[in-house]
């Protein structure tokens, strides 16, 4: 006859057979937590922080763009999982010596991005801060689960491909930027995409993530497919890096990174039809390891350069 089990082997039992309802999906460590509602029908929500002095400068920036942009950040989230935006909460901390109208044109940019985007601004929370000027910013999504992407389905031999163009956010695109919500949907209903996040700490980041959630896989960018902004070059002109490094690194250009299977990926640039660019900007290897190739076909080491908040 079997050992009866302890209290513990016994919850260790039903967990790992799930008797238990164990409704997460994905937790921790993906653009968004995923948590099943019922069949055919998973939950999606991310949070996100935006500090003044940090993600923008309420002294330079126009105010409703700041609120915009505090909604845009967490849609952006959601798209990276292929979900539909649904609704947001958002709680603002204004300190005391903010004045009124400035305050009041964030909630008003809260307002009008949520209008704007098609989701429903259904709570938050308005407090006074001794701190900078603070929003963070809930949305909540819903998705299809199998079609819902990940950061953890890239595969050995995948294109790589990105929506936009990239880099030089900082001269505007990171406040102004239009969340990648209708170009998702579109390639998680028509295209079989693997894995998918989108661009806020820069390329070479971003992928590095996708590729590590992925099993520890690597990567080959093409230099000369790097779809570089008309902003990125004209930062170039004026820091001491190439427009291409910007590309690369820069953060905070909200487009979509996704990989497919080779002939997939062709098929999305020949059928996309949207105006917004798709790009094959390289491919995924089987060993760990990033590298850039050149138009000679010289292969050199991609330093991971992208933005990285507490970083010592
Ligand atoms: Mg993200």
């Amino acid at each position: 006859m079997a050992k009866r089990k302890s209290e513990f082997e016994l919850i260790h039992w039903l967990r790992s057979e799930r008797v238990l309802p164990c409704r997460v999906r994905l937790g921790i460590g993906d653009d968004c937590a995923a948590v099943d509602l019922g069949p055919g029908e998973t939950c999606l929500i991310t949070t996100d922080t935006i500090v003044d002095g940090v993600h923008f400068r309420l002294d330079e920036h126009p105010a409703d763009l700041v609120g915009r942009k505090a909604v845009g950040v967490s849609l952006s989230d959601i798209a990276a999982m292929a979900g539909r935006a649904l609704a947001v909460v958002s709680a603002v901390a204004i300190p005391a010596e903010c004045p009124v109208d400035l305050a009041e044109r964030v909630c008003t940019g809260i307002a009008e991005a949520c209008h704007e985007f098609g989701v429903d601004l259904v709570g938050g929370d308005v407090v006074g801060t001794s701190g900078p000027l603070t929003i963070t910013t809930t949305a909540l999504g819903g998705v299809c689960p199998e079609r819902m992407l990940s950061r953890s389905g890239a595969k050995a031999g995948d294109s790589i491909m990105v929506t936009g163009d990239l880099g030089g956010s900082i001269l505007g695109r990171h406040l102004n930027f239009i969340p990648r919500l209708r170009e998702a949907g579109s390639l998680a209903t028509r295209f079989s995409p693997h894995a998918m996040i989108d661009v806020s700490d820069g390329v070479s980041r971003d992928l590095s993530h996708v590729l590590s959630e992925s099993g520890g896989l690597g990567a080959e960018l093409e230099s000369a497919a790097i779809p570089v902004s008309a902003a990125a070059r004209q930062l170039a002109t004026h820091t001491e890096r190439p427009a291409l490094w910007h590309a690369l690194n820069d953060g905070e250009d909200f487009e979509l990174l996704f990989t497919a299977a080779q002939p997939e990926a062709e098929r999305i640039v020949a059928q996309w039809g949207d105006p917004t660019l798709v790009t094959v900007i390289g491919q995924v290897t089987p060993e760990p390891g990033l590298w850039l190739r050149d138009p000679e076909g010289w292969r050199s080491p991609l330093e991971i350069e992208g933005y990285e908040h507490l970083r010592p």
